[in-house]
């Protein structure tokens, strides 16, 4: 008799400490714990798309400020640059320094031709570029 009562009291007590156990844990840690899990992952994808960009070997063929392949790019290349200036009449738009051919501020229409030279190379669309203002 005494035996059982025993361990009745030890179960009880052992159910009642498990309970206590787990809906204490259920009740604080799962919401923190939720949102430093989501705040982790947003910051591992970050870290996932930095170091796709620097093995990209786009950036060394492609300018991505500029939507221009990196060695016909005015605004990078001054060699390119002085091509352009060298042509008659000048391939140049003196007002945002760069090719009249690539000035997509006064020819929105060339960024196409350069982003179709993008697709035929890689078959996604180029980075999306900004403009400056006019
Ligand atoms: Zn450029
Ligand atoms: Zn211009």
């Amino acid at each position: 008799m005494t035996k059982f009562v025993t361990r009745g009291v030890l179960l009880v007590a052992l159910f009642g400490g498990a309970v206590l156990l787990t809906t204490g844990c259920g009740k604080t840690d799962p919401t923190p714990a939720k949102d430093e899990k989501v705040s982790k992952d947003k910051d591992k994808d970050k870290e996932k798309v930095k170091p796709k960009d620097g093995e990209d070997d786009h950036s060394g063929w492609w300018c991505k400020p500029h939507g221009i392949p990196e060695e016909e790019c005015s605004m990078c290349s001054d060699e390119y640059a002085a091509k352009c200036k060298a042509k008659t009449p000048p391939d140049w738009c003196e007002k945002h320094d760069r090719a009249d051919s690539q000035c997509f501020i006064c020819h929105p229409e060339h960024q196409e031709k350069f982003a179709a030279k993008y697709r035929a190379k890689y078959g996604t669309e180029p980075p999306p570029i900004k403009l400056p203002k006019k």
